[in-house]
């Protein structure tokens, strides 16, 4: 620091450490204090110290990555019990059940299911990531199970759930590169399942027959060098997979305790007991407390249209809007006579307009303007949806070349635009809307009578 002549101090630049990258230890240290930076990037550290220190400083969840590629999928890795806290981080995934013993018709039909189930919705591509196969009895027919799956095109992560290490042995080479979940760790098998899956560092699920079981086989795991694990509390009945998933969660992150510090997979299907509508009740609740992976016996749009709705609500940033795609859409079959309708981007505001006018029936184009994803007062008193964003996305969207109509009807809530658009779209008819979207359909029918 230099002293200037007025007093003030002021800071003079100074060279970055080539190691760290910080220009002083101080504040390097501060930087692994707050987790944002790892204290192996200092060469100067013993290696004691490093692992002492790494251990301290390490997140108190771990984040657990499995499958490969395009089917690559982060699990865990939460600060937070509740959403408002702060954000969650990892959304939870789903998986869909196969086993050896079933007949060929129903694997034929859950795979089909898997790949019919994929669909965009806010941007987030929704589809069932994981597929679950369990060893039941037949050897040879579960690693014939593994292939098929592999062969059928479905773009998946796998999970392999078997506790017969002997056929974990030949199970896992099949999809060894693809990263797969090694479920089936117990009491008795461990030491057997870590060395299977050590070597390629493949991701270890963990059961046990209750919490304080889970608990010292986690210790023993850990022991034997093994940090890649995924922790199943348990599917006994639903009171006690549910008493125990929190428990897991709180001990994680209240009590600080990094031996629960992993994510989980619950395998939602045997507490359902074949009740598809049962299925989906626990996914919800999983959802929001604390499954990472929820198996499911099947995943169609009956469930998935639900299930991807919530998770969607549950796993964004409270601080961020979702907000739907810039452009132009199509409503009820939309064509070269139809109005066109303008709102904000704001998922939010887009889907309760929209939804109002799928309900009238009516033909109509959507402009959606980039609006910094606000609601429609928000974004015009942010100066983000004005007369001159609305006319430049008329302009540009290709709008004028879809439809013939020259109809544009805005928020009633920014009635105050109609000048400014008038003269901005001088070919144009500006239509004030309605204020509450309720009346949208009330609106229409009555613009098409005129
Ligand atoms: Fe950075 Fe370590 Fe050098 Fe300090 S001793 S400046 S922390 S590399």
């Amino acid at each position: 620091m230099a002293l200037t002549g007025l007093g003030i101090f002021k800071l003079t630049p100074k060279k970055n450490c080539k190691d760290c990258g910080f220009p002083t230890c101080l504040a390097f240290s501060m930087k692994v204090a707050s987790g944002a930076v790892e204290i192996s990037k200092c060469p100067h550290m013993s290696k004691e110290s490093i692992e002492k220190l790494a251990e301290a400083t390490a997140p108190l969840m771990k984040t657990i990555t499995v499958g490969k590629g395009d089917t690559e999928y982060k699990l865990g890795g939460e600060t937070v019990l509740f959403r408002h806290e702060k954000t969650l981080v990892n959304r939870n995934r789903f998986a869909v059940l196969l086993s050896e013993n079933m007949e060929d018709s129903e694997i034929d039909t859950k795979i089909q299911h898997m790949k019919d189930v994929k669909y965009v919705r806010i941007g987030e591509e929704m589809k069932t990531e994981f597929v679950a196969l369990r060893y039941v009895s037949n050897k040879d027919k579960y690693l014939a199970l593994i292939n098929r799956v592999k062969s059928s095109g479905l773009k998946v992560a796998y999970i392999l759930v078997c506790e017969d290490a002997a056929v974990m042995k030949e199970a896992l080479p099949i999809v060894k590169d693809e990263n797969p979940l090694a479920y089936g760790a117990n009491k008795d098998n461990f030491k057997d399942m870590v060395e299977l899956v050590k070597q390629d560092n493949i991701p270890l699920g963990v059961k046990a027959d209750n919490l304080e079981e889970l608990y010292t086989l986690v210790e023993g795991i850990q022991k034997l060098g093994y940090k890649n694990l995924v922790l199943d509390p348990g599917s006994k009945s639903i009171k006690e997979t549910f008493e125990n998933t929190v428990q897991i969660r709180r001990i994680n992150l209240q009590g600080q305790d990094r031996t629960f510090g992993y994510p989980s997979i619950l395998f939602l299907n045997e507490l359902a007991k074949g009740d598809k509508f049962q299925e989906v009740t626990l996914s919800t609740l999983f959802t929001m407390k604390y499954g990472s992976i929820l198996v499911l016996s099947d995943m169609d749009y009956c469930r998935a249209l639900p299930l991807y709705g919530i998770r969607q609500n549950i796993f964004t940033d409270p601080q961020k809007p979702m907000r739907v795609e810039v452009g132009v859409y199509g409503l009820n079959n939309a064509d070269d006579n139809s109005p066109v309708m303008c709102t904000v981007d704001f998922a939010l505001t887009y889907f309760i307009v929209s939804g109002e006018v799928e309900r009238s029936k009516m033909p109509v184009w959507m402009v959606i303007p980039d609006a910094g994803g606000y609601s429609v007062l928000t974004s015009w008193a942010a100066g983000k949806f004005t007369g001159s964003v609305i006319a430049d996305m008329v302009k540009n969207s290709g709008i004028e070349q879809k439809t013939k109509n020259r109809t544009l009807i805005i928020p009633g809530k920014v009635a105050v635009l109609k000048g400014e658009l008038e003269e901005n779209l001088p070919d144009w008819n500006i239509v004030v809307g309605t204020t509450e979207a309720m009346y949208i359909p009330k609106l229409l029918k009555e613009m098409a009578v005129k």
